[in-house]
């Protein structure tokens, strides 16, 4: 008897999605993935493309049915920046599209989902240092509020109908190969494209403002080992805590000045300051390390000289 492992991964076409897909079909190979977005199809990808809108209930159906699907990887979002701008569009995106595939697995279609929530879950009366696993969620943007509702509906599917739902709170994520799609750290990403293009950048947000951040590579081996996880292990089910490092703008710039002597940075603040002033400086994982090994590999140094060296071959 052969053991199927077919997997949809929707939102795959976005910054975390493009590798994390990549990453999926490495591992179990181009015929058990299937990638599905509500953008067009990059070209010639290794794995099958579905255009899918989360919304359309009937054609999500359709494709966990029709392709014998044993777990959905949800990453389509509006992220915190894109959120603020369009706040409805983002609680249904972010909240219906969870439901129908907690419902999917509800009704025993599926095994297993995977489902990012994110550091937006605090706010302002959270402490700040080394964050931990329970506390205070009090989010203030719209994105938050929808993870935050997130976090609750996967716990309550897990422990009302059995439903085997994982989740990592994901801080900014970091990587070369796809650009962000609208987060308030993703000028962590476009600092090492300017860095390299221009010699110089202006940040949207201050020098000193610390967040807990996480390299691409980090954040792939953390979703491949909590998946891969007996369920027996995985006792957190609203959301796992995960850290990589804690950086600030300045700090970034520094890393890259010991590479690039001659980068410089500037500052001019916008709205997404005030998003950032209400996350975590820095977040402790400790349910996360001792309950499924997690454990990161990369720093701010060994991210940027990364970073560095591969988007310098893509220029
Ligand atoms: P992204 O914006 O780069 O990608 C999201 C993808 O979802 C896009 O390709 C978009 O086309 C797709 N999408 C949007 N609406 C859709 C819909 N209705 N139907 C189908 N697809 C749709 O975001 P990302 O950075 O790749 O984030 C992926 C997940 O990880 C999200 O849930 C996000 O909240 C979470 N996360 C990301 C970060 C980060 O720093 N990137 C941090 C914390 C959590």
């Amino acid at each position: 008897m052969t053991t199927t492992h077919n997997i949809l991964v929707i939102g795959a076409s976005g910054q975390l999605g493009t590798e994390l897909t990549a990453a999926l079909a490495e591992t179990y190979g181009n015929n058990s993935v299937i990638a599905a977005d509500v953008q067009e199809t990059p070209q010639n990808l290794p794995y099958r493309f579905e255009t899918l809108n989360v919304l359309d209930r009937e054609k999500l159906q359709q494709i966990v049915g029709q392709n014998n699907i044993q777990e959905i990887y949800l990453l389509a979002a509006l992220l915190s920046a894109r959120g603020e701008q369009n706040p409805m569009l983002a609680w249904q995106v972010n909240m219906d599209g969870l439901l129908y595939v907690l419902e999917l697995a509800k009704e025993g279609k599926i095994k297993r989902v995977f489902w990012p929530s994110s550091i937006a879950v605090f706010g302002a009366t959270t402490p700040k240092d080394q964050t931990p696993q329970e506390t205070i969620t009090s989010p203030n943007t719209m994105y938050g509020i929808t993870k935050l509702a997130g976090e609750r509906l996967c716990a309550y599917y897990a422990s009302k109908f059995g439903v085997d739902v994982c989740s990592l709170r994901y801080p900014g994520l970091v990587g070369y190969k796809a650009l962000p799609g609208g987060g308030t750290t993703d000028f962590a990403v476009e600092i090492y494209h300017k860095a390299l293009e221009d010699k110089a950048y202006t940040c949207f947000l201050q020098e000193h403002t610390r967040l807990p951040l996480m390299y691409m590579a980090d954040a792939v081996a953390a979703t491949l080992k909590l998946m891969q996880a007996p369920a027996g292990q995985i006792r957190v089910r609203s959301s796992y805590n995960v850290a990589g490092f804690s950086a600030s703008p300045g700090e970034i710039a520094k890393a890259i000045r010991h590479q690039m002597p001659d980068f410089s940075i500037s500052y001019a603040p916008d709205f997404r300051q005030q998003i950032a002033d209400s996350w975590p400086d820095s977040i402790s994982d400790e349910p996360a390390r001792h309950d499924w090994g997690w454990q990161p590999q990369y720093d701010l140094q060994a991210m940027t000289r990364d970073m560095l060296e591969n988007l310098a071959k893509q220029k």
